[in-house]
């Protein structure tokens, strides 16, 4: 592993102090269409927005808030029970210009991203399991950092979370596994659906978990290889 090397031309004023100890990173892509538009938005003093690092298209590592200060990139969201994920957490925005818009990261960019992650996942002890994407802590406002992001690739390199499964039958739950299947989200550290709008919340928690495991599933209902990969993952993502 080399040493990250880390810009400081720019740096954002939006950011307060920590409550809570770090342990997660936090992975966003900016949905802009280059770095000097996520630079506008992420020291915007009005926007009240920021991040503790960007990466830039060809791998460019910048540093806009300290890892020991509390910036504002999470915004409402909890995971495993455990909410200001802000105070918990670092960082990270990816120079992307949004799911819809591009299909794939470029590698160096990928490569770079990797490099920062085991930088900081030894600096602060972080557990491989805590590095997770925006959407996966909030769910029902954020779709980042998209269905093309490569977790499987960070995952072989000991980031985050992934599962690989034989399943080959593809099939329709039955209702009673349907219920299995979302109690499993919630043990993994998915928020639970909020009661008074169950129906919706359940749907854009499911979407969250098909984004980031069975990409080829989003917006779609869960199927038996969603609910492998969710037991599988309840057992890796213990710690
Ligand atoms: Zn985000």
């Amino acid at each position: 592993m080399s040493q990250p090397n880390i810009l400081h031309n720019f740096k954002s004023k939006n950011f307060d102090s920590r409550k809570h100890k770090i342990q997660f990173i936090v992975l966003h892509y900016t949905e802009t269409k280059n770095l000097e538009k996520a630079i506008d938005l992420l020291t915007s003093q009005k926007r009240k927005v920021s991040c503790h690092f960007v990466v830039d298209t060809d791998g460019q590592i910048y540093n806009l808030v300290s890892e020991s200060k509390r910036a504002w990139h999470a915004g409402e969201s909890s995971w495993k029970g455990l909410n200001d994920m802000n105070s918990r957490s670092i960082g990270i925005e990816i120079v992307n210009p949004g799911e819809k818009k591009l299909k794939s990261y470029p590698k160096i960019q990928i490569d770079q991203l990797i490099n920062l992650i085991h930088f900081l996942e030894e600096k602060f002890k972080i557990p491989f399991c805590n590095i997770l994407g925006h959407s996966d802590i909030a769910p029902h406002r954020k779709i980042d950092p998209g269905k093309h992001f490569p977790w499987k690739e960070l995952y072989k390199k000991k980031i985050g979370l992934w599962v690989e499964i034989n399943q080959i039958i593809n099939r329709s739950l039955s209702e009673k596994e349907s219920n299995e299947f979302l109690q499993n989200l919630y043990k993994i550290g998915y928020q639970s659906p909020k009661i008074n709008n169950f129906k919706t919340n359940s749907a854009m928690i499911i979407d969250a978990f098909h984004r980031h495991f069975v990409p080829n599933l989003v917006g779609k209902k869960p199927t038996s290889i969603s609910l492998i990969k969710s037991r599988e993952l309840i057992k890796i993502n213990k710690t």
